[in-house]
């Protein structure tokens, strides 16, 4: 354990630290870093940037200039600070996404005013994630203010696109072996999942598209063309009345929340066929129809058997439609990942929890995904957990706020975590 003067001074720190942080995550909301399209990266890139400079780290700027979305109107700049301990290693990367979704309506106050009220902080990334970014600076600022030399790497980063996929963000970073196992040993992603949980995986996900594709006549004699219109209403009621029943019973071990989202899911998320889309209409037989759907799979699952299981289904439905052809394509794939319970990092976040918040922490997964996948499945690291202040519920909304006292409740257990992760070697589980 570690010596409770340390800790003791950790928390001072954090406390003394506490209305300086509200108001720099207060400033990082004034910039309105709304993706799409990706506005104002650089300004806010650089406002990171110059705190990190301030809180003894060193700073480099990462702009992921070979991907599509990076222009010079929204360039992709991503931000690493690096602080060096007495060794290079043990390193902990925290990394924070610093784009947020557009405001959307609905809002009493202004999405990047960064208003402070009756104890919360409001905007657009109150809660996910400017906050969690900040409380991850603070965090680290707290131990050093504290006079303590870690034995390991502090590395922070705030990264673009994660709303859209993070391609241009973690996953560059990743690519660019900044994140990787051969240099780093743990990442916490502070990420809204509350102070009292701690987020250690998530389901993956399938995109497919089908086409089906028949024959055209004219609309007066459907007799002599082939419907693709149809064939697809029909491999959407099997979906519905049995695919969908079948995968209630793929029932995850992860504990993925809601518990709604603990069994595979399908979502037909675009249905197009005839002439939609185009002005007027003529006289057809649709020739030609387009469906895609969003199949979220368990860790238990293979994407072979996945992809299977779809074409199943189409090929018993399609029997049924003689002349019918169709095609399926993947969109995309992101496979789950989940960091196991015993995990060092698991057990700091979870011991920081007890002492700090006095409960013990829930384990939970995600039911959508987060950055979390290009840490593991391109940087190679198994130790990964999202950790962070702000209600899950709250994102995306109107009106998204923090509590501030769990916001430093949160830069709390964070210090804590650090010390336990890169601190002295007294304090570090083996
Ligand atoms: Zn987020």
């Amino acid at each position: 354990m570690h010596h409770p003067a340390t800790i003791e001074a950790v928390i001072t720190q954090v406390d003394a630290a506490a209305d300086e942080a509200v108001a720099f995550a207060a400033d990082l909301i004034r910039i309105p870093t709304v993706n799409p399209p990706g506005d104002a990266y650089d300004e806010c890139a650089h406002a990171v940037g110059d705190r990190l400079l301030r809180c003894g780290f060193e700073v480099a700027y990462h702009t992921a200039t070979q991907r599509a979305e990076h222009t010079t109107t929204h360039p992709r700049v991503n931000v690493v600070g690096v602080r060096p301990g007495r060794h290079p290693r043990p390193c902990l990367h925290l990394n924070g996404h610093i784009d947020v979704v557009p405001p959307g309506d609905g809002w009493t106050r202004d999405p990047f005013g960064g208003v402070i009220l009756d104890g919360r902080l409001y905007g657009r990334g109150a809660a996910d994630m400017k906050t969690g970014l900040v409380a991850a600076i603070y965090a680290t600022e707290a131990v050093r203010r504290a006079g303590i030399m870690l034995d390991g790497t502090v590395e922070i980063s705030g990264t673009v696109d994660e709303e859209s996929g993070g391609e241009a963000g973690v996953a560059w970073l990743a690519e660019q072996r900044v994140i990787n196992a051969a240099r780093t040993d743990y990442v916490i992603i502070p990420e809204p999942f509350g102070i009292d949980r701690i987020c250690v995986g998530h389901r993956g996900v399938y995109w497919a598209e089908i086409v089906t594709t028949g024959r055209v006549a004219h609309g007066s004699m459907p007799f002599l063309g082939v419907s693709a219109v149809e064939p697809m209403a029909a491999i959407v009621e099997r979906f519905r009345t049995e695919l969908r029943p079948s995968l209630a019973a793929h029932v995850t071990v992860m504990p993925v929340v809601p518990s709604g989202a603990r069994h595979a899911t399908l979502n037909v998320n675009t249905i197009e066929g005839g002439q939609s889309g185009q002005a007027g209409q003529t006289p057809c037989v649709p020739d030609r129809c387009r469906l895609v759907v969003d199949r979220r799979f368990l860790i238990e699952e293979s994407l072979d058997d996945v992809r299977q299981e779809l074409r199943d289904v189409l090929d018993t439905t399609l029997s049924l439609f003689p002349g019918v052809e169709y095609t399926l394509e993947d969109r995309l794939v992101v496979e789950p990942v989940q960091t196991a319970d015993e995990a060092p990092v698991v057990e700091a976040v979870r011991s920081a929890v007890s002492s700090v918040v006095g409960r013990d922490a829930e384990l939970v997964a995600s039911p959508g995904t987060y950055d979390h996948k290009h840490v593991t499945r391109i940087a190679g690291i198994t130790q990964c957990v999202a950790y962070g202040p702000g209600r899950l519920e709250l994102a995306h909304q109107p009106d998204e706020w923090c509590d501030i006292e769990d916001f430093v409740s949160a830069m709390k257990v964070l210090a804590l975590a650090t010390l336990r992760l890169v601190g002295a070697p007294a304090d570090r589980r083996e």
